[in-house]
């Protein structure tokens, strides 16, 4: 047990914890209680998408709070931030997907995903890719593609079969009696795997012939973080069933489905309350999305690219760099093995830069750093990176 988490009565999720004593966080810093600071190119895994403390998001979270907390379970009062939460967010995105759902984090809004595709279609089998990661909880770790975090949880939902991901001719497998199929757009813990765009219209189009609900789960490729306010965008298509989370909430803990109304009211009726959740929704986590998403629209698109591409190019070439899977500032570094990435992870900790691993690829380390970091702090990261790099 590591000595820290033991004296302040915390549980402890890894046996090797990456603790900094976090004083405040601003922009891109994380400014730790020893005096030191931390460039944060990993965004809280994907979070703090705006950065630390933007200031729209604060403004939009001190208002709600002068206002009122919790009130009532979600779905029962009208309360103004959430409907204004839902309207930016419908928004940015394309008919018929008008009609939001907000739960409390990735991992639940998956199981109302689930949950919804088996109500619409009334069918029941799920259909996954391997190396997909769709949260913690019993039914998203059910379609999760990662064997070696399951197995000790059995037995989890049934009737789930997992694809080979971008395999066409997997696509097959996808019939009459599947419910929904659910991909990440691209996938972040698998170490940033970017399907192509034949493989995305093949599905979409297999979806569409089998009446199978495409679930996109955007949780992590979503909120600007591809070059692109949604990911999907990349592709031409849309989903039936989006899921959203982490910098959805602009540092609040929040998740969304996005759906068509008509597919959205199974959870109104027989029975009605399809799902239920009491801080769904809560008002300061909508009042952080309000904020986050009016941030995302000042995102400018071009310059998340062009910042992207100056940390490739400059990584690109080292000669423990394998490969760099990238879109927009969503980065998988994938190095030589495993120990030489965990020893490039804390070189760079040492030297003020956070980036972090992947659950299912070890072998390389992601960058996702805020998508309005500066250009000087670009440069200040990749300075640090190569010399993590050049280290040993
Ligand atoms: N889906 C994806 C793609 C994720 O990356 C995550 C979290 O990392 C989740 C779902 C689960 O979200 P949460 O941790 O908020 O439950």
């Amino acid at each position: 047990m590591d000595d820290r988490f033991l004296k302040a009565n915390l549980a402890q999720t890894t046996p090797f914890p990456f603790t900094i004593e976090v004083e405040r966080a601003e922009g891109s810093w994380i400014y730790a209680k020893d005096g030191k600071r931390y460039l944060d190119m990993i965004s809280g895994l994907a979070v703090s998408n705006f950065g630390h403390q933007h200031p729209i998001i604060m403004q939009s979270i001190r208002e709600q709070m002068e206002k009122h907390l919790h009130v009532m379970v979600y779905g029962e009062f009208q309360q103004d931030i959430i409907a204004e939460a839902a309207k930016e967010l419908v928004s940015l995105l394309p008919s018929p997907l008008d009609t939001v759902y907000f739960v409390n984090s990735g991992a639940e809004a998956i199981e109302a995903a689930l949950k919804l595709a088996k109500r619409v279609t009334g069918k029941t089998e799920m259909i996954s890719f391997r190396g997909s990661y769709h949260g913690s909880t019993h039914g998203a770790m059910s379609v999760s593609g990662n064997e070696g975090k399951k197995r000790a949880f059995r037995p989890l939902l049934p009737d789930v079969r997992f694809l080979k991901h971008n395999a066409l001719e997997d696509l097959e497998q996808i019939s009459t009696k599947t419910a929904c199929v659910i991909l990440e757009t691209i996938q972040g813990d698998a170490g940033i795997r970017i399907p192509d765009l034949c493989f995305m219209q093949a599905l979409r189009t297999k979806c569409s012939e089998t009446g199978a609900l495409l679930i996109l789960d955007e949780i992590q490729a979503g909120m600007g973080r591809t070059g692109k306010a949604f990911a999907f965008e990349h592709y031409g298509i849309q989903p039936d069933i989006l899921v959203l989370g982490k910098a959805l909430g602009g540092g609040m803990p929040i998740g969304a489905i996005v759906s068509a109304r008509e597919h959205m009211e199974q959870f109104t009726y027989a029975p009605m309350l399809g799902h239920i959740t009491t801080f769904g929704g809560h008002p300061l986590a909508c009042a952080g999305a309000y904020g986050a998403l009016e941030a995302l629209k000042k995102i400018d698109f071009e310059e998340v690219e062009d910042k992207g591409q100056r940390i490739e190019k400059a990584i690109a070439g080292h000669h423990k760099v394998v490969e760099i899977r990238r879109k927009g500032m969503f980065f998988a570094i994938e190095l030589t093995d495993a120990e030489t990435t965990q020893k490039v992870v804390h070189k760079a900790l040492e030297l003020g830069i956070i980036g972090f691993w992947f659950l299912s690829c070890p072998e390389a380390f992601r960058i996702a750093p805020p998508l309005n970091i500066s250009t000087e702090e670009v440069d200040w990261a990749i300075e640090r990176i190569l010399e993590a790099l050049n280290d040993h």
